[in-house]
């Protein structure tokens, strides 16, 4: 484990205490702000936004247009428990309400107003499973009613910026779809803090970083920042090597009905899969096949009952 610089142990010491620093340039320019630590025990991101602000406040980085916020422990109590919710999950039902009725309600109440006066969101995660570091985007532009959006073409571009290899695209309609998979009805808990930020017409990004432990995360985390800045010409700095990541959006969330359920093999995400593949095996023996050729992504070996086992994405060539 990477040690905890001073600004991070102190960030987790009080959880009833949010920090986050702010630089404005006098040229103006977009309203960025970057997230880490959202679940507490993804910690790339606190360590890369720490970092930054190292950079900023000894002047190896200036903020030359625009207006950057950094949050470097977006959840406090998590962070200090190390795990992913401090009571729950911080990036579902992230809208406000007239009567908190827990702790990350409560938090949420002071990051929403902070992200609506912000124009885009960089929001830096780490998984669970070994891989490679992939971006992910909101829905296509489309006018709604669910997820209304138009900047679909900015928010890909600034993902490719990052430097991540690999782009996926939507959520909340299989998050919508897995909610009704489980007998409920869609609703706000599917609202992370990237549906927000639409919602509040901004553009939003999720970076996840790689695997929790690998200290190379933060430096994936680190560089994203960093391109960011450059992307949206809010300072000098290198930006990381561009690359023409592929697009994979997502289709189809397949939740596990067993504990007897079983994956056919060790899924990576990316995993290029043809129509027919059998993906997994059910409890009673029937194999769960792919209908049309895409990637498996997300696999989750040994998700709960009636929670997400994994994810079909078909690869978007004209993305
Ligand atoms: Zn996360």
């Amino acid at each position: 484990m990477t040690p905890l610089p001073d600004l991070l142990a102190r960030a987790g010491a009080n959880p009833e205490q949010l920090h986050w620093q702010s630089w404005t340039a006098l040229a103006p320019g977009p309203a960025l702000i970057v997230l880490g630590a959202v679940h507490g025990n993804e910690v790339c991101g606190a360590h890369a936004i720490a970092r930054t602000i190292a950079d900023l406040h000894a002047g190896r980085l200036q903020v030359a247009r625009g207006r950057l916020t950094l949050v470097p422990v977006a959840n406090p109590l998590a962070f200090r428990q190390a795990t992913r919710g401090g009571e729950r999950n911080l990036n579902r039902h992230f809208v406000p309400r007239a009567d908190p009725r827990d702790y990350e309600d409560r938090v949420t109440a002071r990051l929403a107003p902070l992200l609506a006066a912000h124009e885009v969101l960089l929001d830096l995660h780490s998984f669970h499973t070994a891989g490679e570091p992939f971006a992910m985007v909101g829905p296509r532009d489309n006018p709604g009613p669910r997820e209304p959006f138009a900047r679909a073409a900015e928010e890909l571009a600034l993902a490719r910026a990052l430097g991540a290899p690999q782009v996926v695209q939507g959520w909340l309609e299989v998050y919508d779809q897995a909610a009704r998979a489980r007998g409920e009805l869609p609703g706000d808990d599917g609202i992370g803090t990237n549906e927000f930020m639409r919602s509040r017409g901004g553009y939003a990004v999720t970076l996840e970083c790689g695997f929790h432990d690998d200290p190379r995360a933060i430096d994936v985390a680190a560089q994203a920042i960093r391109g960011a800045l450059a992307h949206l010409g809010m300072a000098e700095v290198a930006p990381p090597p561009r690359q023409r990541a592929p697009v994979a959006r997502l289709r189809e969330v397949v939740l596990r009905e067993s504990p007897g359920d079983v994956l056919a093999r060790d899924w990576r995400s990316f995993d290029p899969v043809e129509a027919g593949t059998v993906i997994g095996v059910r409890a009673d023996g029937r194999p769960v096949r792919v209908e049309r050729a895409g990637c498996v992504l997300f696999p989750f070996p040994e998700s709960q009952v009636d929670q997400e086992w994994f994810y079909l994405a078909e690869i978007d060539a004209a993305a």
